[in-house]
């Protein structure tokens, strides 16, 4: 059984713990104490395995408190047809007029038409069975500012061990993400409207948790970003993008290949950083970051400065509008050799003085077997991008993958094919493709006109106790 360690070096557990806690007591985070290495003989097993069944054997290496027969079943009635479409993830051939094969790898299939739902869709089942045989409940409060909150809140509807309080800001969101979440009228599911920006709504959360006692007393959960079973569902669209495109590109296994990633909170590339270890021929992880480049920064200076909120940008790919990259924790700690005492140095260092900077020197070489590579793009670049696709392919692509392949393209070698990943679905951002091709593409039946639904929520007057007293008559307690 493989044990989870902090990052900070003074907390320990299970897979189970490191679902269900979130962030470790100590502060940190909580990582496997090593990676399963996959052998050549093991990938050739691997190779032609559906999805859920490849995700079965990568989950497995993660989850090893749950016997594999269990981690089997929850992945075959995850990942289906019906949920996610004919190939659950599905690979397409693009042309950018250059030599060098692109790619993109479709994980946006599944019910939110984003790729959160790959892996919210496994922990709410998760979460679901690890309670009930527990006999307990979790109330799970989130903040989003789109993306999160309807793919955990199409995850966890109908569960009964599971509810859902999730906060949005009243002006961000576009009417589509509004009528996603907002109309949806199962019991479990509380959608809460903030006054102001999604700041306002993570400070709320922010305080309930820092509240042990009302935490506990009210069971509250959460399935942020940080969530270990979250990158964990995500190590495995790696693994299924990579043997589908050496099949399309007729190259043989152990052939390497680049991944491009649009990245925000540093979660979906983590997932890669970790599929790499485990020994997947990766040559290139390509962060592509928009106007809010603080990962891009430090891939180029060594310096990692959190902003403000008001310094923080809002962008035309808004899901990647970060603040801080909450995941980027754990990639520090492995490129440092698991120096947990550097780690807790650094986050003071951001705790006193909003950045802290590495020793180059000391990095550089670690930095740059890591794989990780990175730059960032501003708005023309992404409607360039969607109009150069569509232009050469007619394929309408989401700004958030206009993102990925724009910085992806730079990084193109001829003989590594490079694999894009396709965050959302154009549908979700309609506005920017609009702007780009001068139309939209045509939603798929079950969206038409989801503005016109009947919306639920609870507007609250944005204090604390107004939240508490509405979490207090409505949560489900044990
Ligand atoms: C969440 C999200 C991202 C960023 O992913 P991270 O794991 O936070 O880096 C990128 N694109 C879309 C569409 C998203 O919803």
């Amino acid at each position: 059984m493989i044990e989870y360690e902090s990052t900070r070096g003074r907390a320990s557990g299970t897979f189970t713990d490191a679902i269900l806690e979130g962030l470790a007591s100590d502060g940190g985070l909580l990582v496997p104490k090593n990676y399963e290495m996959i052998s050549k003989e093991r990938l050739a097993e691997w190779q032609d395995l559906s999805y859920p069944d490849l995700a079965c054997e990568v989950i497995a290496c993660f989850a090893t408190d749950l016997s594999k027969d269990r981690v089997r079943e929850m992945c075959h009635e995850v990942y289906t047809k019906s949920k996610f479409g004919k190939d659950i993830v599905s690979v397409k051939t693009v042309n950018l007029n250059r030599k060098g094969g692109l790619y993109i790898l479709g994980v946006s299939n599944g019910p939110t038409l984003a790729f959160k739902d790959m892996a919210m869709q496994f922990l709410g089942k998760l979460f679901d069975e690890i309670l009930r045989e527990r006999g307990l409940k979790l109330n799970i409060l989130g903040a989003t500012s789109g993306d999160t909150g309807s793919a955990a809140e199409y995850a966890m509807m109908g569960r009964g061990s599971i509810s859902v309080f999730m906060l949005s800001p009243k002006d961000r969101m576009s009417e589509f993400q509004k009528s996603q979440m907002y109309s949806l009228r199962e019991k479990n599911i509380h959608n809460i409207v903030v006054p102001g920006s999604f700041d306002n709504c993570q400070d709320l959360v922010k305080d309930i948790s820092n509240d042990l006692r009302f935490k506990k007393t009210y069971s509250i959960g959460s399935v942020n970003s940080i969530n270990w079973g979250r990158i964990s569902a995500q190590v495995v669209y790696y693994f299924f993008g990579y043997f589908r495109v050496l099949q399309k590109a007729n190259k043989s296994l152990m052939h390497p290949v680049s991944f491009a990633v649009p990245s925000g909170n540093f979660g979906n590339i983590l997932s890669g950083f970790v599929a790499k270890e485990m020994g997947l021929p990766i040559k290139n992880l390509v962060l592509a970051t928009n106007e809010n480049n603080i990962l891009d920064d430090f891939f180029k200076s060594g310096v990692y400065r959190v902003r403000n909120p008001k310094e923080t940008l809002i962008t035309s790919s808004p899901s990647m509008d970060i603040s801080k990259a909450s995941n980027f924790e754990r990639f520090i700690y492995e490129i440092s050799d698991r120096d947990s005492n550097y780690v807790s140095f650094l986050w003071n260092e951001l705790t006193e003085k909003q950045s802290f900077t590495i020793d180059k020197n000391k990095f550089q070489k670690l930095i740059k077997e890591s794989g990780i590579v990175s730059g960032s793009s501003n708005h023309n670049n992404r409607i360039n991008t969607i109009r150069k696709i569509y232009e050469l392919n007619e394929l309408v692509i989401d700004p958030h993958t206009a993102d990925g392949i724009y910085i992806g393209d730079k990084y193109l070698e001829e003989n590594c094919p490079m694999i894009c990943l396709e965050t959302a679905l154009p549908t979700k951002f309609e506005e920017t493709v609009q702007e780009a091709l001068g139309f939209v593409p045509e939603r798929i039946d079950c969206f038409k006109n989801i503005e016109e639904r009947a919306r639920r929520f609870y507007e609250t007057d944005g204090t604390i106790s107004d939240l508490k007293n509405y979490i207090i008559k409505n949560a489900d307690i044990n």
